[in-house]
């Protein structure tokens, strides 16, 4: 028997609530698989309650604790009484970068029987991936404020940007590698380098030249501005894009909403050198406006389950939950957020109804 030691953090607002609905779906895979993999869950109390009584996010050693694990599962951070920028440096991003997880995978899929916001003639089917750079960029925490001028309305703050020549060349040739695993093989980089000269114009230089070595991999760059029209006038243009830390989590929120909901969509924190843990998480926050309310749409957390299933060689079993999850959307089952009634307990339900569905059918 295989055991997997999962750490979970499910944080706060409808993250504690997709996570609850994650972990009965793997609890569901490992009491099927006939004892051939079981998961150990530890559970991480961090977030901001616990900022609210301890006066930190997580425990001082909290990152050098989580490298005892095969995975991390995680929910969501950030509630009113904490400032945002606290809880997520605090947790998410103090986990990304201190267990250098330095690739974000996000993918973008219409699901079956979900009413999609983009309507295209020409587009069928969405399999887009966005590889988000997540160790660095705009969200390197270099900067501070001039705090003598604070209060007199002469205060100066800067935040910088900062790339490195292995931080671009490391994502970029992630990209490559994943296109080329793809149908289509082709990757979309997106910048700003007409007006941010240094750190992006540095990345199109090494995506220019590391793209030499993939000659069988069509290329694209773009604006990010133009890349956010082209994701609704063409998105038939589109296979991997790989963008910069900010860049690429606007996009991600953009792309889910034309796929139906920030709800739906799934996300993988990748350490590709396997040194510590990787870490599963739903693309969307903590949704304050419907927490408590059991309406949270659990898609995108049962979805990055998957990947984790994947990332930890189980990649039957993702295929089968990715399978179930749109067997439960094509059969009408579907939160408010994608037009539906249903509430999050009844969508993981029907998931794992139709997992024994889908298994019977391979
Ligand atoms: P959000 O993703 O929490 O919510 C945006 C909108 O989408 C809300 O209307 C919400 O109700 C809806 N929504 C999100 N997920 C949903 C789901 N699963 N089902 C149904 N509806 C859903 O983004 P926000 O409102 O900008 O941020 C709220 C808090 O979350 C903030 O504190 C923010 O800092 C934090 N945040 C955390 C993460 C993270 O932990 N990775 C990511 C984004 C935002
Ligand atoms: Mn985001």
């Amino acid at each position: 028997e295989k055991k997997f030691r999962i750490a979970v953090i499910p944080g706060d607002g409808i993250g504690k609530e997709v996570v609850r609905e994650g972990l009965r779906v793997l609890d569901h895979l490992a009491n099927e698989s006939n004892g051939q993999f079981s998961f150990e869950s530890d559970f991480f109390p961090w977030g901001c309650e616990y900022y609210l009584e301890n006066g930190k996010m997580m425990d001082e050693d909290g990152v050098e604790k989580l490298k005892d694990y095969d995975a991390i599962y995680f929910g969501a951070v950030g509630f009113p009484g904490v400032p945002d920028h606290v809880s997520l440096w605090g947790l998410r991003l103090a986990i990304c970068q201190g267990l250098d997880q330095w690739a974000n995978i996000r993918p973008v899929e219409f699901l079956p029987g979900v009413p999609r916001r983009l309507n295209h003639p020409d587009v069928e089917t969405l399999n887009w991936i966005l590889v988000r750079e997540n160790s660095e960029g705009e969200y390197s925490g270099v900067g501070g404020r001039n705090f003598s001028g604070r209060g007199n309305g002469n205060e100066v703050a800067v935040q910088s940007a900062l790339f490195t020549e292995q931080g671009c060349e490391r994502i970029i040739r992630y990209a490559f590698d994943l296109a080329r695993t793809r149908k289509r093989k082709k990757v979309t980089s997106v910048t700003k380098s007409n007006a941010q000269q240094y750190g992006m114009v540095l990345w199109d230089e090494v995506f220019a030249r590391v793209s030499k070595e993939y000659p069988d991999v069509e290329t694209d760059q773009q604006l990010v501005d133009a890349m956010a029209a082209q994701f609704v006038l063409h998105p038939e243009e589109l296979e991997v894009v790989v963008a910069s830390n900010l860049f690429a989590d606007i996009l991600s929120d953009l792309g889910s909403a034309l796929a139906g909901s920030l709800g739906i969509a799934a996300s993988a924190n990748l350490n590709p050198e396997g040194c510590t843990p990787s870490m599963f998480e739903s693309v969307h926050g903590s949704a304050p406006d419907i927490a408590g309310e059991g309406i949270a749409n659990p898609i995108g957390t049962i979805g990055s389950a998957a990947l984790m299933l994947d990332h930890l060689g189980l990649k039957e079993e993702a295929k089968l939950l990715n399978k179930a999850i749109e067997e439960t959307t094509r059969k009408g089952f579907l939160t408010r957020d994608i037009g539906g009634t249903h509430n999050t307990v009844e969508i993981t339900d029907a998931i794992i109804e139709n997992l024994s569905m889908v298994k019977e059918e391979v």
